[in-house]
């Protein structure tokens, strides 16, 4: 019997690579570089890629799960890199997520390769007994292939997952491993209780914070974006009210910025006098959607607020968000990339011809990962972060204190004698540590791509730069024969 089939359109048929974005990112840096070309060949490609399938009981039927995790590079290992939680996982799309890892840690002097795992399942509609399952199904996978480890291959939470799943990852993996001692130590991420770091939950968001609070401080890159220094009154736009969107928009918010619009899955919530994301996610959280937020409009179209008017635009959801389609219609003047790939080659063109200045993923959203590597160190170590040192750094503060008040005979108020006299804890640690990493990396970067002749943009100075330490230390460990 004969059927009838729609015609097919082809540009519609001929898919999307993320992986393929990677690599033109990849060939444009490596044309400032010279290293051999073999070295080049071993970093581009994913080194392994493990595909999964494995049974889960579902309302008493057997269904088949499909996941993965991709090492990039074993340059350093661990391996380090989030799982992603969703209906849209694919091998393209973890394969370049694993490849991203590998350039951000090397960008933020965190000595890991790059991984990444995914689980092609929809949190929001999974029951939580079942996530578990999956969950705690997925890690035994990992470890029969030797895909997970302290020392090995160390996962994290991505979109779709948090605290709770790594959580059930540790457990799982102390379960099949008692006697390890570092065996929370093989997931970062996890829950307080369970040797989770304090500042791990916002890390992502206030990293896209401390990237943007010291872009904002060069005078000179300012006033080339037709902005004025600091981030106080600058106009934001957010897409995406997750885990890293939400804290981006919040440590905007407390600067001073004004966040005029945020995108989420439901709709596009605008206010030109500004949004206090906190009380977004309040109602958010009590009517199940941004939607009719009061004092704001909703407009129903959820990817409208990309191309409202603004100095800072902030993607922090997914991977191709800015396309060819849109590119045109983007009014910001900087895009900080909170999410991994929002912007594809071909829209970068675009922007960059219009003078948009582009702070890439791989730089501004390795806050997570740089915090990750805190809470790894911490597991290791088997001591939270100031508990040695905080009671004894108050003591030496207030005889400093004392000695000063009486050599002067004038006495500091009891406000400021608190604030001097304070010891560090863990999330003052944390947050410093954090800080100083982004600094140090946008200096470097800034360096590299105003310093290199020919430089086009900062993203290749970026890869640039990942690309230069990985082959360093490749090109370091000669080639096992
Ligand atoms: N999933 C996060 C990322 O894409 C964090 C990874 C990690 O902490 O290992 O950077």
């Amino acid at each position: 019997m004969a059927t009838k089939t729609a015609p097919v359109n082809l540009n519609e048929q001929r898919e999307h690579s993320f992986f393929n974005d990677v690599l033109q990112y990849f060939d444009r840096a490596s044309a400032y570089l010279d290293h051999p070309s073999g070295v080049l060949e071993q970093i581009k490609y994913c080194n392994s890629v493990y595909r999964m399938k494995f049974p889960v009981k579902i309302d008493g039927k057997i269904e088949v799960i499909e996941a993965y995790r991709a090492e990039h590079s074993h340059h350093k290992l661990p391996t380090k890199g989030g799982i992603r939680y969703s209906i849209h996982v694919n091998q393209d799309e973890v394969m370049a997520l694993a490849a991203l890892m590998t350039y951000k840690c090397a960008i933020v002097d965190v000595p890991f390769g790059g991984a990444k795992g995914g689980i092609k399942i929809s949190p929001r509609k999974t029951s939580p007994e079942v996530l578990e399952a999956v969950t705690r199904r997925y890690t035994a996978e990992l470890i029969k292939k030797n895909f997970i480890g302290p020392g090995i291959d160390v996962p994290a939470p991505d979109y779709g997952s948090g605290a709770r799943e790594m959580a059930w990852i540790a457990d799982t993996y102390s379960a099949f491993f008692p006697t390890e001692l570092n065996a929370i130590a093989c997931v970062t991420g996890k829950p307080l209780s369970h040797g989770g770091i304090q500042g791990r939950t916002e890390a992502t968001g206030l990293g896209v914070y401390y990237g943007l609070k010291e872009a904002f401080s060069k005078k000179e890159d300012v006033k080339q974006w037709g902005l004025t220094p600091g981030l106080e009154g600058k106009t934001v736009v957010v897409q995406g009210l997750g885990n890293v969107g939400y804290y981006a928009a919040k440590f905007m918010h407390e600067a001073g910025a004004k966040v005029i619009a945020i995108c989420e899955y439901d709709a596009t919530i605008y206010n030109p006098k500004g949004i206090d994301p906190d009380k977004l996610l309040e109602h958010k959280k009590a009517t199940g959607g941004t939607a009719n937020f009061p004092g704001a409009k909703t407009i129903k179209e959820n990817t409208a607020g990309l191309e409202i008017e603004c100095d800072i635009l902030i993607p922090a959801a997914l991977e191709n968000q800015i396309h060819s389609g849109n590119a045109k219609h983007i009014k910001a003047k900087v895009i900080a990339e909170a999410a991994n790939g929002p912007v594809t080659p071909e829209a970068e063109k675009v922007l960059l011809k219009k003078g948009v200045y582009i702070i890439p993923d791989i730089y501004l959203n390795a806050g997570g990962v740089t915090v990750s590597y805190f809470e790894w160190l911490k597991n290791l170590s088997h001591v939270r972060f100031g508990r040695m040192e905080k009671r004894y750094e108050a003591r030496m503060n207030h005889n400093i204190l004392e000695t000063i008040e009486k050599a002067s005979g004038s006495r500091i108020n009891r406000v400021q004698k608190e604030l001097i006299e304070r010891g560090a804890d863990e999330r003052d640690l944390v947050y410093s540590g954090l800080e100083e990493t982004m600094i140090n990396a946008y200096n470097t970067i800034r360096d590299r791509y105003k310093s290199t002749k020919g430089m086009p943009d900062l993203r290749t100075a970026t890869f640039a730069s990942a690309i230069d330490k990985v082959a360093i230390s490749y090109q370091n460990l000669g080639i096992f024969p």
